[in-house]
This record gives C-alpha cells, structure tokens and sequence, in this order.
C-alpha cells in the first residue's frame, strides 16, 4: 500500500482497492457489508455532510450508540475533509454542553431520544442536529438513503486534522486531542505489520467506537490489512467464545479478559482458531495473562497507548510477551523515561515518567496552546504522565498515572509495587492503591482489595502479609475490602472515585 498523492486517511485507506466484494464488517444480525458498499454509503454519507453545510476543517460531533451507520459516518467525515469528534454515549446534557461549545461543530449527531436537548445546544454554536439510532436508524439515515454514492475524496495533507477526541479527564477539564490524517494512518499501518494482519483476519469488534482503541486501532487496522470484522454492539462473553470459532483476532480491554476467563466455555478448544489477543487501554494483571495462557494456550499481547499519542509500544508478535509489561516502542516511534522534576533521561530499571515522540503523535490540544506547549518538550518529546520504566531487555512498564503517586511523609510511593505485592496473595482478585489526604504525613497509603467471595482476606491479613516485604513508608495505613472497583468503560480504574470515597478518614 504506497502512499496516495491526497494524504486523506479515507484515501489512504481505500485507493487502490482491489477487490470491493471482500467482505468489510459483519454484524450480528446478518448484514455483510462489502468494501464497496462501504465506499458507496461514506460517499452517500459524505454528501449529505456536505448537503447540510459541513465544510472542510469543520468539526462533525457524534453521540451515537454502536452501529455500521456510526462507523461510516466517522468515515464519511473524514472522507469530507471534515474532523470527526465521537463523543462517549455515557455523557449528560450538562457534559456535552462543554464539548459542544469547545468544539464549535457545525453539525451534530444523536441519537433521537437526545434531539431535543442536543438541539438546544447546537443552536448555540449555530450547528444542526441530526439523529441515528442504536438500529442505525434516523434523519441521517433517511437522508442517506436517497443520496449519491459518488463522492471525490477531498484532498488533505498530513498533517491537517482528521479527529479530535477528548481525553477522559478524570481530573480537570478534559481536553481535545487533534488528529492529524497522517497521525492515524501511520500508527494504524505501522500495527497492521506489527500484529501480521492479512486480508485473511477477522477480527471480534466488541469495544465501542467513541475511544481510540475502537475506532481507530481496531477498525482502521482490520480496513488497512482488508481483514474484516464482527461489529458487536456491546461486549457479549459467550457470544463471543462461539464467535472464536470463526475469527482470528479479539482486541480488547482487561476487563473482556477476566470477565471471558469466568465462562467455562473458553478453554483451548474454544479458542483453537483464534491466533491473536490483544489488549490495552488499562493495566492487564499479570495473573490474568497467566491465567488465559493455562485456559486457552495464547500468550495476551498487551500494548500501550493513550488518546494522544495512537499506539506507543507492543509487546512482540513473535518473541516474548511479558505478563505485566507493555513491550517496545513500535517501529518509528521513541520513547524514553525521564526524571519529572529535570527531564534528564534516566537508564534501565529507573523509573520516571514516560515521554514519546514519533508520527503517531497528536497535533496539540484544540484551543490549548499553552496546555499543549506545557506538555512537550524543546525536542518534541511528549510528556504522557504515565509513569514507568524501561527494564534491561527494553521492556516498558507501567506504573500508573503521575497523578497517582501517593507521597507519604515526602517519599513517593508507587501505587504498583504495592498493588502487585497484595495482588499476589491468595484470595486477592485485585487492588487499587491510592494516595488519601493525612494530617501527618500528608497522603497516607491506602489499599482498596477486591478478593475471592470465599477467601478468609481481611485488613490484618493483607497487612501481615506485607510486613517485612515493603519499607515501612510503603505500607497502607488503611485496607478496605471492596466487592469491586470504579471502572469507566475503558476498563479503567478510577482512582479519583476511591480518592472522594476515602477522603476524610484520616483527619484529625
Ligand atoms: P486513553 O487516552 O483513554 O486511551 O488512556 C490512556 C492511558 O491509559 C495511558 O496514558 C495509560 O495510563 C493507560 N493505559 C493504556 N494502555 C495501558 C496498558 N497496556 N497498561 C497500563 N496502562 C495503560
């Protein structure tokens, strides 16, 4: 796949294509939808864009749940010169406010049952309202349907902006990321090669395309190799296991994995036909990669990356995945671990905060210059926040957000260590270590354990288990057995929800 003359990542994907009957994307309900059909419907789609006044650079906000129509509609967008804004399906009005004023879209997608309160909205950065529905249904649909497929790609270059996805913000304000064309088609071809993808793949498509890891490592991936993908509407165990029988690939957050390893129905026999794993967006504990290697016979591949950045690093194909780490920067991108407080880069085993520069970078935060220009360094290194390290075989791993040190008596703790060190009792599922405001020594550790139903773990347990293994700064104050932890849809914990639930129990 040579570079096409117009850098428009729809070019880039489609130009050249050789066979439009190849099947692109499979939904549960039996539609096949070929390469051309979906060409042919993000040209129909692309028009009525331009129909209702979308112009090159204009901003195209979506709110819609799961469906090809949504798919096709970031498509479209991008095929229109115009960047695509998905915004997560959990956001209230009162959230959505903000996006929509920040971004200035000149049109806006949602689902029917939102219209109303999204058109109030719109109506004040001037942008019109369409609807599609979870079925795929709505006024865009419908306008759709009478359109033509014949659209001419409208030409962009490299660096002009294809997406803007706002980071999660769990704390702050959350901020756009701006995507360039060139940003998403490389990391997307630089994977495509690093996982072996083929025309020959199928992959099971189960997480939502508001996030970066749907949308654009698992779609563009599975588009650029001419692979094609089972479309779920929402994460389905057992649907999924019958599905193994027939695709190749599952990409997903840690969650799918412990959530799959509770079927009996996932065993090696299940999972006979699938060749590839993978998984990212959140920490995969190293017992669960143990545990799915026993069950099924395949090594999870984990990889790391973040809204701005695309993928960074990936464990390797063909030598060792490494449970607990997240492998090597991928080809065309550094990464280096430097000292927060002096930016010096630091050598092996020494940990610090994660820095990466390549194509896959983003271009900025939209209308943050001095956010933007904080958060990179003179030689274009971008500061993720991510603490982490390097080890002697080039290995990353990480330690969590930066934001998620806890300093106890003015030493840092890292939440990992010691998270790791209660994870490895017997009966502990997982924890969460988090940094609670302490009236002597400012935070005080404090470790929040999901266990077995059955196991005998208690705040003594955990504590005498830990005595003698960490230095006495390291040890939690408190030890709060929890049913489960605060999780986003990502599969993230959220720390910054334990930090409320906590806080206070230490005062004076
Ligand atoms: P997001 O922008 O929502 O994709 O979140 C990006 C953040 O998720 C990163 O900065 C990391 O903190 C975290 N993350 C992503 N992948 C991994 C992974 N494999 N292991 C640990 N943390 C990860």
């Amino acid at each position: 796949m040579n570079k096409p003359a117009n850098a428009n990542l729809f070019s880039r994907l489609f130009d050249g294509l050789d066979d439009p009957t190849r099947v692109a994307i499979e939904t549960v309900d039996g539609q096949r939808i070929t390469y051309g059909d979906l060409i042919a419907r993000a040209g129909q789609t692309a028009n009525v864009l331009i129909a209702r006044g979308v112009k090159p650079g204009d901003r195209v906000a979506a709110q819609t749940e799961k469906s090809v129509a949504g798919l096709v509609l970031y498509l479209a967008t991008v095929r229109a010169g115009a960047v695509y804004l998905p915004l997560n399906t959990a956001y209230t009005l009162n959230e959505l406010e903000y996006f929509i004023t920040d971004a200035e879209p000149s049109l806006v997608v949602c689902d029917p049952s939102k219209a109303d309160g999204i058109g109030a909205i719109a109506a004040k950065v001037g942008a019109r309202v369409e609807t599609l529905d979870a079925d795929g249904k709505g006024s865009l649909t419908d306008a759709v349907a009478t359109a033509k497929p014949e659209f001419t790609t409208v030409a962009r270059g490299d660096d002009d902006l294809a997406a803007i996805l706002y980071t999660s913000g769990t704390t702050g304000r959350s901020k756009g990321a701006m995507l360039s064309h060139d940003n998403l088609a490389s990391n997307s071809l630089a994977l495509v090669d690093y996982w072996r993808f083929t025309n020959k793949d199928v992959l099971i498509h189960a997480l939502p395309i508001y996030h970066t890891h749907g949308l654009f490592v698992a779609s563009n991936v599975t588009l650029f190799a001419r692979a094609s993908m089972i479309f779920l509407p929402k994460f389905d165990p057992e649907l999924i296991i019958r599905l193994m029988a027939r695709a190749t690939v599952m990409m997903g957050v840690p969650t799918f994995y412990t959530r799959l390893l509770q079927s009996p129905a996932l065993t090696k026999e299940s999972t006979a036909h699938m060749r590839l794993f993978v998984s990212g967006s959140a920490p995969l504990l190293a017992d669960t990669h143990r545990e799915w290697m026993a069950r099924t016979g395949h090594a999870v591949l984990e990889r790391y990356g973040m809204t701005e950045t695309n993928m960074n690093t990936s464990n390797p194909y063909d030598g060792e995945r490494v449970p607990g780490a997240v492998g090597h920067a991928l080809p065309g991108v550094s990464v280096r671990v430097t000292d927060p407080e002096t930016g010096k880069t630091l050598g092996p085993e020494t940990i610090g905060v994660i820095e990466v520069k390549g194509p896959n970078v983003f271009r900025g935060y939209w209308r943050m210059p001095e956010k933007t220009k904080a958060e990179f360094r003179g030689d274009g290194f971008f500061i993720t926040g991510d603490l982490g390290k390097i080890d002697r075989h080039g290995y990353v791993h990480i330690l969590g957000r930066g934001k998620d040190l806890v300093i106890s008596g003015g030493f840092n703790v890292y939440p990992k260590e010691i998270e790791s060190e209660i994870d490895a009792m017997p009966g502990v599922i997982e924890t969460a270590v988090i940094g609670v405001p302490h009236a002597d020594f400012g935070e005080g550790v404090t470790a929040v354990v999901v266990c077995d139903k059955n196991a005998a773990v208690d705040e003594a347990a955990v504590l005498k288990a830990l005595e003698g293994r960490l230095a006495k700064f390291k040890m939690p104050k408190r030890v709060f057995i929890v049913d489960e932890l605060p999780r986003n849809a990502m599969g993230k914990v959220q720390k910054n929800i334990l930090r409320d639930m906590y806080k206070g129990i230490y005062e004076k």
